[in-house]
């Protein structure tokens, strides 16, 4: 198993439109206890331009098959693949690209974990020089979302961890 990645928190921060910032907190603020996930499309120069919101099948996968799926949407995320392929179309149709997946961690906080590599990594995930964004919001409904993180990788690959800001 890989180790988790953390952020860096001396790299230099990942400018992310505050539209697109609120509504992948919206999302995860609305979906917890369970993790949200989700794809960002745009175009070369605005990468990150629409937020599609895809549905987290994990307590399905879990019920269908706990062997397989030990943990549940509260613990980890299974991208629907139904809304990846629907969201994959329009995303077309405009033109655009997907840049980045999103999730969010309920309670822990912002890295990425083994699975999430192990998922960015597999052989049929479809977006794999995607930036992965990670989330990570408190359990209780009053917290908002603590703090956010974008994985991109390196000339060879690898997950690097950077701080994400909204340009002032
Ligand atoms: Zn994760």
């Amino acid at each position: 198993m890989s180790e988790p990645i953390p952020v860096d928190s001396h790299a230099a921060a990942v400018e992310i439109p505050g539209r697109i910032l609120n509504e992948l907190c919206s999302h995860a603020l609305e979906t917890r206890p369970e993790e949200c996930c989700g794809l960002v499309a745009g175009v070369e120069g605005d990468r990150f331009r629409h937020v599609y919101r895809c549905r987290n099948t994990m307590t399905l996968q879990h019920q269908n098959d706990p062997v397989a799926y030990p943990r549940d949407a509260r613990q980890a995320y299974y991208m629907s693949e139904v809304d990846t392929l629907r969201v994959l179309e329009e995303v077309e149709s405009r033109g655009e690209a997907v840049t980045a997946v999103y999730h969010s961690h309920v309670a822990t906080g912002v890295y990425l974990s083994a699975m999430d590599q192990g998922f960015a990594d597999h052989e049929l995930f479809p977006f794999p020089t995607a930036a992965q964004i990670v989330l990570a919001v408190g359990a209780n409904t009053i917290d908002r979302v603590l703090a956010a993180g974008i994985f991109e990788r390196d000339a060879i690959g690898q997950f690097r961890g950077r701080p994400v800001e909204a340009p002032l």
